[in-house]
């Protein structure tokens, strides 16, 4: 949306940010359709190897870059491209097209890259998507070559010292290049609070604004611009008042956090004594090291996909058991919940046969993948057996529809630990082992999955997905995605009525738990464990000791009677506003 010098998005990553746009025009060019002379057909072959070549020397060269200043896991992303960019089925087909229709290397390229675009379009995964954005930026990569232009997206970048990235999609493969001490900011017209670069962004505590349609047509490259990761907005050419306004809003803001900082370590207990156990979502090793200063007790939600996107093979059971232990050493005295692996989408090893879907999110993914391919899922569960024999850790499994795919699960676990004892290595003879309460179904069969479960971990994002049949990375319905809606309040109702009558323990894992007025909600509804995102911790742990919960469970009970989510928002709102920092309240 516009107005005037205002643009507004979605925002993901707060803080405020002015510094020179640096607009990355990193869209496929026009190629012009060229058909050649049949004597030019071969060279035109040998054109298009040759641009491959190039391209994957390239790539490689920034795999060899990344990897140095990011780490293992972020440099695989290129090693997915490279990948990509070598196909030789798709190699193939744009060879058989230059030859059959005498076109130039671009022109067929263009045309074959363009039907696999459709192919993976469609999709409304978000892991698809980034997928597809790191296909787009090699086969761009590949036409721009061909076309003799520039393969360096970041050359503009070097002009400044710090910039605000203005891009149409940060994808994986670009967000990591990017340089973390020049970036104060990151704008793009896709992506949403779930997006990779999103979840980058704020762990890195980088302000950044996304779903900002129209923003590479209205900014312009070198010009000023204030964004507002908070509110979602953009200023461009900001005036000096509204500089003003900003400065002071950001010194505000950063007093605000070191004040949140400093109770990271204090109690989590409201005031009037009620204990709430915040534990965190750990989705890349990176985060570790913050979840432990923000004082987590423990991982909530340990996910376990980045040990697999972007590589070419699985990882052994031995590289998941170090991982495991990694994080069990930064937590010696709390559990570690760790997500088997929750697979879809582009969520799998590159050289894995997934399907094309038309609903991958209604597709075969999670715990579907893992009882379809026990050869995937064994290992995990020897791994997660064998940390187990030295370290509390417990099991979750995700999208659970159906009572016997956790059956089905214990089987596995058993059979595992069989033949670990029977092969005499250090394991444990079980797991603790609980479900992820994030689709419908799982909701009204909660009674009976508590029968089989030693737990219960709520999955919010999934469940309003699901629920309201929005997408949850759809930036045009970011405003209906909201897990204050009553029809998942009173889902979060039974869940937790149904997790008290079977008496097990019962979390929410998802974003949900995140917001300061979910968090309430949440706090009001009964939930007594919450695990956040590791920045968020300061501000629940605050939240918490702000607001008692008996506050919060008289704003919970009249919320349930509210009739959209507006009105659920409005009434947490007043509710806190007599006890919490209006700060955190946002605008
Ligand atoms: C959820 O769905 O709420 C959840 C925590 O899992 P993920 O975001 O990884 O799907
Ligand atoms: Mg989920």
């Amino acid at each position: 949306m516009m107005t005037g010098r205002l643009l507004r998005g979605v925002g993901v990553s707060p803080g405020i940010a002015l510094a020179p746009a640096v607009v990355l025009e990193w869209r496929f060019p026009e190629v012009p359709d060229r058909s050649v002379g049949p004597a030019e057909v071969e060279g035109e072959v040998r054109r298009l190897h040759e641009a491959v070549g190039a391209v994957a020397e390239y790539l490689n060269m920034l795999r060899e870059r990344v990897l140095h200043r990011a780490g293992l896991e972020e440099s695989r992303i290129f090693e997915a491209q490279i990948m990509m960019v070598q196909d030789p089925d798709f190699l193939a087909s744009v060879e058989h097209l230059i030859r059959k229709n005498n076109l130039s290397a671009e022109t067929a390229f263009e045309f074959k890259a363009l039907e696999l675009r459709v192919a993976f379009q469609g999709t409304s995964n978000l892991r698809m998507r980034e997928r597809l954005a790191d296909l787009s930026a090699t086969q761009i990569r590949v036409l721009r070559h061909l076309m003799g232009r520039s393969d360096d997206e970041l050359a503009a970048l070097r002009e400044h010292d710090h910039v605000i990235v203005v891009a149409h999609e940060l994808s994986p493969g670009l967000t990591v290049q990017l340089d973390r001490d020049q970036l104060l900011g990151l704008v793009s017209e896709e992506g949403t609070r779930t997006s990779h670069a999103a979840i980058l962004a704020h762990s890195l505590g980088i302000p950044a604004v996304m779903g900002a349609v129209g923003a590479l047509d209205r900014i312009k490259s070198g010009s000023l611009i204030l964004i507002d990761g908070q509110t979602g907005t953009i200023r461009m050419d900001p005036t000096p008042e509204e500089l003003e306004v900003a400065k002071a809003q950001a010194t505000r803001r950063h007093k605000l956090d070191l004040e949140l900082e400093g109770a990271s370590m204090s109690p989590a207990v409201t005031p009037d004594g009620e204990a709430i156990t915040l534990m965190g979502n750990v989705d890349l090793p990176d985060e570790i090291e913050l979840a432990v200063r923000h004082g987590a007790q423990g991982v909530g939600l340990l996910r376990t996909e980045f040990l697999v996107t972007g590589r070419a093979n699985l990882p052994t059971e031995d590289e998941q058991l170090e991982y495991f232990r990694r994080v069990g050493a930064a937590f010696p005295n709390h559990v570690v919940v760790i997500r088997t692996y929750d697979l879809g989408g582009d969520k799998f090893p590159a050289a894995f046969e997934a399907p094309t879907e038309a609903n991958p999110f209604l597709g075969w993914r999670s715990i579907r993948v893992c009882l379809d391919h026990p050869e995937i899922f064994r290992p995990q569960i020897r791994a997660m057996l064998r940390i187990a024999a030295e370290r509390k850790i417990r099991v979750m499994l995700p999208l659970i529809t159906r009572v016997d795919e956790v059956t089905a699960s214990k089987a596995l676990v058993e059979e595992e630990a069989a033949k670990l004892k029977a092969a005499g290595i250090r394991a444990a003879e079980t797991l603790e082992i609980g479900v992820m309460v994030e689709t419908p179904a799982s909701v009204v069969m909660a009674d009976r999955l508590a029968r089989v479960a030693a737990f219960f971990s709520v999955g919010t994002n999934d469940l309003t997905q699901y629920t309201l049949a929005v997408d949850r990375g759809s930036a045009q319905l970011a405003g209906r995605f909201t897990p204050l809606d009553p029809a998942v309040l009173r889902q979060l109702v039974a869940v937790r009525q149904a997790a008290t009558r079977a008496g097990i323990p019962v979390s929410v894992c998802g974003e949900m738990a995140s917001d300061p007025l979910s968090a309430l909600m949440l706090i009001g509804m009964g939930y007594d464990t919450l695990s956040v995102a590791p920045p968020t911790l300061p501000m629940v742990k605050w939240l918490v000791r702000q607001v008692p919960a008996s506050v919060c469970r008289a704003a919970a009970a009249k919320a349930l009677e509210a009739d959209s989510p507006e009105a659920v928002a409005a009434i947490l709102r007043q509710a806190a506003q007599g006890h919490v920092d209006k700060r955190l309240l946002g605008p």
